[in-house]
């Protein structure tokens, strides 16, 4: 009995070092010693062949018919009734805690639904960076992911390990002058979340429905990570064309964060909370391309007619 105890004994202590040295090697954005480019070093996954972000070079993107999400709960009238949302400075990001049976499914995901977890965002200091994912190498001022575990596991943590753990909705964050109503509630408690571990309810949560762009089936779809560490390759990335617009003001909110607990005895703005883009290796990135698509054939279904018509008029 004494050496089982010592060894369950040695198994603690053990697991507690290591945990240690994971909390004490640590990870952030900035250019220095636990910056993206030493994420490897600490966390060995990170330097993986399956990483996310990419640079989404649209000349190499296959056209593949994923058909449309469904989306439960994401409505006005169909929203949980046990919805409830808190807001998390968690020193690397803004996330938003969710409570509630919010389900995605459909668009070639599998037979099950996935279940949304917590979304959060990235933003840059300047509205030329700030984004995750580029196109054609360009960067938008942010980006919104809802990340969502597959309910053919328990939960979130046992989804971790599988392949097809998670799904994560990617939407580009762009300016406008005007202001976003609807995430207008969510934008007002930042001032009181500016410190690493401070958190706030959402007293009313936000619909997603009301936030998500209008077009929600034109989207890009990869096999990919998380974007932090420790980088698992567990993601179906589904990054769509259509950006969630702010205003600058709203922005200038995300960017008067800190990355530090408020006894700091020094204050490190949250800016450029982004991962750079990871190389694609043998990666195929499709894209549903939906009403985008739809539309084109209709104007070139249109174009031919007109051609004809005017053929047959000049006969
Ligand atoms: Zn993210």
């Amino acid at each position: 009995m004494e050496t089982r105890a010592s060894t369950c004994m040695c198994v603690v202590v053990c697991v507690a070092a290591l945990l240690s040295i994971a909390a004490a090697a640590g990870w952030d954005y900035l250019d220095g010693a636990k910056g993206p480019s030493t994420w490897a070093t600490n966390y060995e996954t990170c330097g993986g062949m399956k990483q996310s972000p990419i640079d989404i070079v649209t000349s190499k993107v296959v056209d593949e018919d994923l058909g449309d999400f469904t989306f439960v709960g994401f409505g006005e009238d169909d929203e949980p009734v046990d919805a409830e949302m808190t807001l998390e400075n968690n020193g690397h990001s803004i996330v938003v805690g969710v409570t509630g049976d919010y389900q995605v499914s459909g668009a070639g995901l599998g037979t099950t639904a996935y279940k949304v977890v917590q979304f959060h965002f990235h933003w840059g200091s300047v509205n030329s960076q700030g984004s995750e994912h580029t196109i054609d190498g360009k960067a938008y001022p942010g980006e919104l992911h809802v990340v969502c575990f597959n309910t053919k596991y328990a939960d979130f943590v046992t989804a971790l390990n599988e392949p097809d753990g998670l799904t994560v909705l990617g939407f580009f964050l762009d300016v406008q002058a005007a202001d976003n109503s609807v995430l207008a509630p969510l934008f007002d408690l930042l001032s009181m979340i500016r410190f690493e571990h401070e958190e706030e309810d959402l007293s009313t949560p936000v619909v997603f429905k009301n936030f998500f762009p209008a077009d929600l089936s034109s989207y890009y779809r990869y096999s990919g990570s998380l974007t932090t560490p420790p980088c698992y390759e567990i993601v179906t990335w589904n990054v769509f064309t259509e950006p969630i617009m702010v205003s600058e003001a709203q922005l200038m909110l995300f960017r008067r964060q800190f990355a530090n607990e408020q006894d700091a005895p020094a204050n490190i703005s949250l800016v450029d909370t982004f991962r750079p883009v990871e190389p694609v290796n043998d990666r195929t990135i499709y894209m549903n391309s939906g009403t985008a698509a739809l539309v084109a054939s209709y104007s070139l279904i249109a174009m031919v007619l007109v051609k004809v018509l005017a053929s047959v008029l000049e006969d």
